[in-house]
């Protein structure tokens, strides 16, 4: 599913993000990605959706180089992958089905098909009470699922969440896990970069550390091993 080999990404400035990083996860896995401020958490999973390219190495994403991918075919590659946001990134002007149903009119689906999928994710998140909300009417937990359902709608393979719980109190926070364990029951590759130390020792997933850059922990069913 995804497959890195030997990357590397140096920032523009001269930083070195990722110092050479080898994995593999396979389809249907759940991966938590942790590690201090700093450790290259947020530009490894970039590298996973063609938000930054690697300077060095080679990203198989289903067979797709995402190393090689030019910007111009950058909205094709993204259709595979999901991505959630700590803040949500909805529109503020438009309704939660509007929201969801943003991501397949860019495609030119018709309007049958838009609502038929709007309409089944809005269920799998249980908002399709709310599909005539404006996120503004919304609490954080469930903007947080328009965001899931946005990201899910063009059945993406592998869904990335950077920090997804983030901006959420603990409650909240555990209701979305309950969304992304769904989801990844569903078949979906997850992939979600967290600082919940609680969730990680909870709800036991494959655990992946990274620090310096680094992979410097790997285990199925991990902990989150730090103190905040
Ligand atoms: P984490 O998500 O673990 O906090 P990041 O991947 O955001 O780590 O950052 C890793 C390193 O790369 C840090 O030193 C950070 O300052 C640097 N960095 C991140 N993004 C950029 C960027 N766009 N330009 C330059 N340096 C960056
Ligand atoms: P169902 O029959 O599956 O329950 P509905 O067609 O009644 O679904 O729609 C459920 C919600 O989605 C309603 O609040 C409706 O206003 C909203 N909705 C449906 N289609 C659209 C659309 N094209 N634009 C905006 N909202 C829509």
């Amino acid at each position: 599913m995804i497959d890195m080999k030997d990357v590397w990404k140096t920032y523009p400035n001269g930083v070195s993000a990722i110092n050479g990083i080898d994995i593999t996860i396979g389809k249907g896995e759940f991966v938590y990605v942790v590690g201090p401020s700093g450790a290259g958490k947020s530009t490894f999973i970039k590298m996973m959706y063609r938000e930054e390219k690697p300077t060095k190495g080679d990203i198989s994403l289903d067979g797709t180089n995402l190393a090689k991918v030019k910007d111009r075919n950058v909205p094709l590659v993204r259709r595979k992958i999901g991505v959630v946001f700590q803040d949500f990134k909805l529109l503020p002007k438009l309704s939660v089905y509007e929201n969801v149903a943003f991501a397949l009119e860019v495609i030119e689906e018709n309007p049958e098909t838009i609502k038929q999928k709007v309409m089944r994710v809005l269920e799998i998140v249980k908002l399709k009470n709310k599909a005539r909300f404006l996120p503004s009417e919304l609490s954080g937990g469930e903007q947080q699922r328009v965001a899931i359902a946005r990201a899910i709608v063009n059945n993406p393979n592998v869904l990335i969440a950077d920090e997804p719980t983030g901006n959420l109190d603990p409650d909240t926070a555990w209701e979305i896990m309950d969304t992304l364990e769904e989801i990844n029951n569903r078949g979906t590759t997850i992939v979600m970069a967290t600082h919940n130390k609680e969730i990680v020792n909870t709800i036991k997933k494959r655990v992946i550390a990274i620090e310096g850059g680094r992979v410097v922990r790997d285990e199925i069913r991990g902990n989150y091993g730090y103190e905040i």
